[in-house]
Order: structure tokens, then sequence, then C-alpha cells
């Protein structure tokens, strides 16, 4: 099935963090791309372990049925885990705060409009800059190493899909792994595996410990994405204790406009719900960068965000007060 088109604000233009011709979101961060063969390694050793020690039984239609789920679950796992670390997760086009771009959008909206100073971009609301993308991410949740990329409005389908189907795998590979060691202290351990004895029971001690870590960790982690999206609001706006100044969307809505509208959708890592590029922030989002603009950042109307990251407000009120907090707190000052 073919994914719908990108919305606009998920641009292609200057090919920054892109690769394979443009084709594919890739960040350059060695950190995150040791973490990524790290992964890998795990993933091909829990399937080295479970197809050559736990599986290794007769055949049988018990065997069968474990060998299809458990290989079944960690292809959707390595697919999530690629399509989340492949995805543009909703960068903002970087240097579309140009004067003109912002006088344009004020006459059009209204309001204050935000720019970031680190990638001279107009800040959609609940847009937050990331230090190692170097892009602003729309409703931002965090960046994960563990797939190289941050988490935000177009991949944080894919990763809660990864969390979910490592978690499974983790799981399943635990009882698979305690199932083996009770059988092997009741018969000879020669029969266990092809191993000799002290390699099958490293090799199984070693999985134990890798599936009830994993396991614990991608839990927690499928537990808190699925509460910021049932709750609206991400990971970073509840670090911080961010005022809530956007529409809250309604829970199955919310779960809906992440995983798709359709059932049969939600646990499929090939399929993406049609964004509307909406999540309040109105049109200032859907602009490309001008050509031939120069920077320039002396409208009236609008804030730097400084190293703090914010989001905008139509409501005089509220901006009045944000600019007070902010000078007062962050030193940050409207232009
Ligand atoms: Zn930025
Ligand atoms: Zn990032």
């Amino acid at each position: 099935m073919r994914d719908p088109p990108l919305p606009p604000y998920l641009d292609r233009g200057d090919g920054h963090n892109r690769c394979c011709q443009r084709r594919f979101w890739c960040i350059a961060d060695v950190c995150g791309v040791l973490c990524v063969l790290i992964t890998w390694l795990l993933i091909g050793y829990a399937e080295y372990v479970v197809m050559m020690i736990l599986l290794s039984w007769p055949h049988s239609v018990m065997r069968g049925i474990h060998l299809v789920l458990y290989n079944t679950l960690t292809v959707l796992a390595f697919s999530s885990h690629a399509r989340t670390m492949l995805t543009d997760p909703g960068a903002v086009p970087r240097g579309n705060a140009t004067k003109e771009h912002m006088q344009w959008i004020t006459s059009q909206e209204g309001g204050v409009v935000y720019k970031c100073p680190k990638c001279w971009s107009i800040k959609p609301e609940r847009a937050h800059h990331c230090s190692v993308c170097q892009r602003c991410i729309r409703k931002m949740d965090h960046h994960c190493p563990w797939v190289n990329n941050c988490v935000g409005e177009n991949n944080q389908k894919f990763f809660v899909l990864f969390t979910f189907y490592i978690a499974s795998i983790s799981v399943h590979a635990l009882i698979l792994a305690v199932n083996q060691f009770v059988s092997c202290f009741h018969t000879e351990w020669k029969e266990c595996s092809i191993h000799t004895p002290p390699a099958t029971v490293i090799l199984l001690l070693f999985l134990i410990f890798e599936g009830a870590l994993f396991g614990i960790f991608t839990l927690v982690m499928l537990c808190s994405q699925v509460q910021a999206i049932w709750t609206d609001e991400t990971g970073i706006e509840a670090l911080k204790g961010e005022e809530v100044r956007w529409r809250r969307q309604q829970r199955w809505k919310s779960m809906r406009a992440v995983f798709g509208r359709t059932w049969h959708h939600w646990f499929s890592p090939f399929t993406r719900p049609v964004l509307s590029g909406g999540g309040g922030g109105g049109l200032r989002h859907v602009y490309p960068v001008p050509t031939g603009a120069t920077h320039h950042g002396d409208s009236v109307r609008l804030l730097d965000s400084g190293s703090i990251d914010s989001n905008d407000s139509t409501d005089s009120e509220s901006v009045a007060a944000e600019m007070e907090r902010r000078t007062l707190s962050t030193g940050d000052m409207p232009v």
C-alpha cells in the first residue's frame, strides 16, 4: 500500500538530514549510528539463540506456531525500527523565518510568530528544536539514539510499534528460554542444543538478561508513549511542565490521528496516517523557504525563542505574560 503524500511542511528542499537522493531522512550522528548497530546486533543475537537452541526441537505443531510467531514479530520490530529511523519526524523547513515571510504570515493570521534562532525557522505551535537533528520538530516527544532520530508528529506511530514489537519478542524469548532451562535441568544438557553445555548456558543466560532488560525498558517506554498520545501531551511538554495552550484532542481522536483511522492499520508499520498539518498551528507551518530571500529578524511581532523552546499564542494577554515570564527566566527578549 502506498503512503499518502507528505504534508507540505515536511520539506525535502535542501537535502539537510537526507540520504539516498533525499528519499530518506538520515541523521549523521555517530552515537546514534552505534546505538542502531547495537540494536540490530541484539535483535540478530536473539534470533540466533531462539532458532538454534530454543526452537531446535523435533518438528511439531507447537514448534511451527512459535517459529512463525517469533519471526513475524521480529520482522515487524525490525520494520518499525527502520521506518522510525528513516522517516522525517516532522521537521520544519529551515531558514523560512525571513522578514518577508514573517510579515506575510502576521498579516494573514495576526498574533505573534516565533522564530528559532538555531535553525532560523518559523516555529509552529508545539514544535521544539532538537540539537542532534539541528531542526525544529513538530510535536517533538524526545530524541531517541536507539532509532537515531527524533520521535515527532510524523513517526511516533512507528516508534510506538517498535517498542511494542520489541517488548513482544522479549517476552516471547523469555518464556521460551525459561522453558528450555527447566527442561534441560531434567534431561541431559548435551541433548539440549548443538552447542556444548557451557556455551548453551551462557547463550541462554545472556538471552534471559537481554529479554528481561529490554522487555522492561520497552514496556515502560510503550506505556509512556501511549499515555502521551492519550492525553495529547508530548514527553518534552510534560517534562517542561509547559502550560497547555493548544486545544487538546479527544482521546480516541488523538489515538486515531497517530495510528490511523481503522484498526487494521494500527499495528502495521507499513502504513502511515494521513497528516492534516494541523494541530492548532494554522497556516504558518506550510510555507516553504522563499527563493532568494534574505534573513532578517526585525518584525515587530516576532519573538526569538532562544534556547528555551516555545510556542506561539494568539492571545495578546498571554503573549505579554509569556514575554515577561521569559524575560525574567531566560533573559530572552522580544525583537
Ligand atoms: Zn530550530
Ligand atoms: Zn532529534
